[in-house]
């Protein structure tokens, strides 16, 4: 059978570092970048004795994501010890939550070939993230740095919706947008804060959906679709030669191109799972929910729909611009200028997003203002300089 014949299922769970002050359970500052092992503490380090209180903000910002994401807020959720032994975990547990998460049932829509589509969102959690190992180069050991310890995250599960990397491409940009209005988390992808399982499958149609691979922690949306590629046509040629696909954990290798088995998958009751007995069930009010839904920012869609009235741009130029908050807010200060929103457009839309997506950066790394924009909008206006 061609690839072509086969369909493929898609679902991705998002790991999205929230950019509260503080982590999750101590005080300790969420800064990246810092010098190793300068932002812990003793509750961070998991040393004996030592109690979590949640940080509240962690809460607010992941209620916040579950409105936004047209989920149902759970009025009494908890937490519970996800147990796994690795060197950057010292408490050899992660606090997650496992059967009573914040947030289920919503979902996101995308537009696809001018169809909408909603892609449902199974549930989101709170968790903390674990340190890190610094591999040493000259292969003589690693280090631990605990700093990431203890920066909260939420997980965004989605359901099996997916059929095409374009679709998974177009959801996790829309999810990635919908974080950075609500300014809950900075997504930025290469320093790690927004990192997705994607999650793939194929079957023949009308079959029921096959066994899934997953390849973990990827932080590209390059990658993501590569792989997303070359996974479904390894599995469909398995199918073809009469083999079956094994559920594993992949690992994608961005430079050969290629997926490589990691271990086999594990089960949730490989974690023994069980209720952290150091925190009290989070029990939130309908006026907190009701609070955070009448206080959320201007989303996306809203946007996009002002951008279409008030500067006359078409459906596709609005959904460019809000598809970023950092673009469109640029969009909006540089045309405050000029007045002049199509050229501002065409220039945010064409060049700064094409050379942003060949160098593989992200919007808020551009190096000039607004108002450099602006100026140089009005001097090729002007005749002064020729746009090439
Ligand atoms: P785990 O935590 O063990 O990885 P979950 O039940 O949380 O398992 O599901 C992980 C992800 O796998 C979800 O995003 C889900 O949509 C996706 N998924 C489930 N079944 C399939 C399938 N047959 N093909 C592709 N993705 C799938
Ligand atoms: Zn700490
Ligand atoms: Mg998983």
């Amino acid at each position: 059978m061609a690839l072509e014949d086969y369909e493929t299922v898609i679902g991705l769970e998002v790991h999205a570092e929230l950019s509260t002050k503080t982590k999750i359970f101590c005080k300790c500052p969420t800064a990246f970048g810092a010098k190793p092992n300068t932002q812990i503490c003793p509750i961070c380090m998991a040393m004996p004795g030592t109690l979590p209180v949640l940080n509240e903000k962690v809460v607010e910002y992941a209620v916040k994501a579950g409105v936004t994401t047209n989920c149902e807020i759970e009025r009494e959720s908890k937490n519970d010890r996800k147990n796994y032994f690795y060197p950057d975990l010292p408490k050899a547990y992660q606090i997650s939550q496992y059967d009573k998460p914040l947030c289920k049932h919503g979902f996101v829509e995308i537009n696809i070939d001018g169809k909408n589509k909603n892609i449902g969102i199974t549930r989101i959690h709170i968790e903390e993230d674990a340190g890190k190992l610094n591999h040493d180069d000259f292969g003589k050991g690693s280090l631990v740095d605990l700093n990431r310890a203890g920066v909260p995250l939420i997980e965004i599960v989605s359901e099996p919706d997916m059929r095409s990397s374009l679709e998974a491409d177009l959801y996790l940009k829309k999810l990635k947008a919908m974080l950075e209005y609500i300014e809950v988390s900075d997504c930025k992808m290469q320093e790690g804060s927004l990192r997705a399982d994607v999650n793939v499958s194929v079957h023949k149609p009308g079959e029921p959906f096959g066994t899934r691979t997953e390849m973990k922690n990827m932080n590209s949306f390059r990658s993501i679709t590569r792989a997303i590629e070359y996974e479904r046509k390894r599995q469909s040629e398995i199918l073809d030669a009469g083999g079956i696909i094994e559920q594993e954990t992949l690992r994608w290798d961005d430079v050969s191109g290629k997926t490589f088995s990691m271990r086999d998958k594990e089960d949730a009751q490989d974690y023994r799972y069980f209720p952290e007995p150091d925190l009290v069930a989070i029990k939130i009010s309908e006026e907190y929910i009701q609070n955070i839904k009448n206080n959320l920012p201007e989303l996306p869609e809203s946007r996009k729909q002002r951008y279409m009235n008030e500067y006359k741009l078409s459906l596709k130029d609005a959904n460019g611009l809000t598809s970023s908050k950092y673009l469109s807010n640029l969009f909006e200060e540089a045309t405050k200028i000029t007045n002049n929103p199509k050229a501002v457009c065409n220039w945010i839309l064409s060049d700064i997003s094409r050379i942003l997506n060949e160098e593989e950066m992200e919007p808020s790394e551009i190096k000039f203002t607004a108002k450099d924009l602006a100026e140089l909008v009005e001097l090729i206006e002007k005749g002064t300089i020729s746009s090439a």
